[in-house]
């Protein structure tokens, strides 16, 4: 029987799936350990011997605020009653210390959103989270130290947050380890305990494929609107902007389509990094001489564009500038989508021949003159050349932009999952916890795919702690029947 036919196949997980029951075997990915769920933490950027141990100290606190240590109810500085439902991720890039947390106030629903925690409450202030949008969603601070005076912490949209102190009585810095668990098992991890492998991989396969057509569906909708070159072009865009500025590269491909740069395709570099709102402003002291010359070239072509453009820049708050390795600054991916749209034929014309070989060769190998070298406008010339898309954004170019345009469903099914995944390992850690055995699935991009899916479908819908997630139930019923 299709497994789309059964109501207790893996595709009545996810509705409106049908199961391609042949594929399963007829991946070919090459085994590998998976790395570990646990990460150092941050020394990035290099800091000096005290601001290392206020470092350390304050990730202390946030492990064993992670671990459970401190209890899960608290009293606001305000009196309101606080339970913390779940405790969220860490969150390693730029932005709040937890994400994907849940609390409940005085016995209300449970609200989703991020936990800060730092050290004393006036930190909230001296780190800028104020004016920080990344701080919008945060629904508890936590802090350990307060003065005398009364602090608030309040969002950029002038809301204030609820605050609550830690007390304990020993001092941090003696129980400090060097791996600290970036999540912890979800409730589902016991029922997928005893699914035998194949239908654990049945089930990952499936919500793979759904993700997978969503993508190819949302790419033919925009394909149906702007056409089909405009469709990959936005898609690129946005996968350049990974991670942080999705939405603004894809707001720049949409302000600037490709049919306007073709018409002044010597122009297409300066419009693309004028309606960016990325070029240097007058003030162009501190660029060395090869920088002046780049900066001035753009523009040059700008300024006679920029009265008619001006409206559609890219507002400077769309931009996320931090948190993020230097390689992957976004001035030198929008470097990089320059060169693309430079070359845009013989690209377009290797994803139609479905070539994926050579496209990979091809955009490993893209240069710029000046971004092959540089991470920013001020950053000295690089000793080595820095490649402009790493292979790590290659494969994920070719997993959610080029196999969906293409309906390369079978070329999926042969890719081997991109390297240094942290959600993937995250979705790991929650699901597949007591399924070590299976985690060499996992090396597989389609498998891959498909336990993302499912840790966006049902774990960060989630604000109940797994509770009422329905996952668990899901599996039990399709595997008893
Ligand atoms: S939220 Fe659901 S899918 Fe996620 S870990 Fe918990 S039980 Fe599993």
């Amino acid at each position: 029987m299709n497994a789309s036919q059964s109501n207790h196949s893996p595709a009545a997980l996810i509705p409106g799936l049908v199961l391609d029951a042949n594929a399963c075997g007829s991946s070919q990915w090459v085994e590998r350990p998976i790395e570990k769920t646990t990460e150092k933490p941050l020394a990035w950027p290099p800091v000096d011997g005290t601001a290392l141990r206020a470092r350390k100290g304050e990730l202390e606190l946030q492990a064993r605020w992670f671990a459970g240590e401190f209890g899960r109810v608290f009293q606001s500085t305000a009196g309101e009653h606080i339970q913390i439902v779940q405790f969220g991720i860490w969150n390693r890039v730029a932005g709040p210390d937890f994400v994907e947390a849940a609390i409940r106030i005085d016995g209300g629903p449970p609200m989703r959103g991020a936990i800060e925690l730092d050290p004393d409450v006036r930190d909230w202030e001296r780190h800028g989270h104020s004016v920080n949008p990344e701080y919008e969603g945060v629904v508890l601070h936590v802090f350990s130290h307060c003065g005398e005076e009364r602090f608030f912490s309040r969002t950029l949209g002038h809301r204030f947050v609820p605050q609550a102190q830690l007390f304990f009585k020993d001092s941090l810095g003696g129980v400090f380890g060097p791996d600290i668990p970036v999540a912890t098992p979800g409730r589902c991890s016991r029922t997928l305990e005893s699914l035998p492998l194949s239908s654990l991989a049945e089930v990952l396969q499936t919500a793979a494929r759904l993700r997978f057509d969503r993508k190819a569906g949302n790419l033919a909708r925009t394909g149906e609107v702007h056409g089909e070159a405009e469709a990959l072009y936005q898609a690129l865009a946005s996968g350049l902007g990974y991670p942080g500025n999705q939405l603004a590269f894809r707001l720049l491909a949409q302000r600037l389509p490709l049919k306007r740069l073709f018409e002044e395709p010597d122009a297409a570099e300066a419009l693309l990094f004028g309606v960016a709102g990325m070029l240097p402003g007058p003030d162009l002291g501190g660029l060395s001489g090869e920088a002046l010359s780049y900066v001035r070239a753009l523009w040059e072509r700008w300024w006679p564009q920029r009265a008619s453009l001006n409206a559609l820049q890219i507002p400077q708050g769309a931009w996320s500038m931090t948190g993020q390795r230097p390689a992957n600054h976004p001035l030198r991916r929008l470097g990089a989508l320059a060169v693309l749209v430079k070359h845009w034929r013989a690209l377009r014309r290797l994803v139609l021949a479905q070539d994926w070989r050579r496209l990979r060769v091809v955009l490993g190998r893209i240069k710029h003159p000046f971004w092959s070298s540089h991470y920013t406008f001020a950053a000295k010339r690089s000793a080595k050349p820095i490649a402009l898309l790493g292979e790590e954004r290659l494969d994920e170019l070719l997993i959610n932009v080029f196999l969906p345009f293409v309906e390369g469903w079978d070329a999926l099914l042969k890719m081997r999952a991109p390297e240094r995944n942290r959600r993937s390992r995250i979705a790991a850690t929650r699901l597949l916890a007591r399924r070590q055995d299976a985690w060499h699935l996992l090396g597989s991009a389609v498998h891959q795919q498909g336990l993302l899916q499912l840790y966006e479908d049902f774990c960060s819908r989630d604000a109940s702690n797994c509770e009422r997630c329905p996952f668990p139930e899901q599996v039990a019923h399709w595997h008893g029947a």
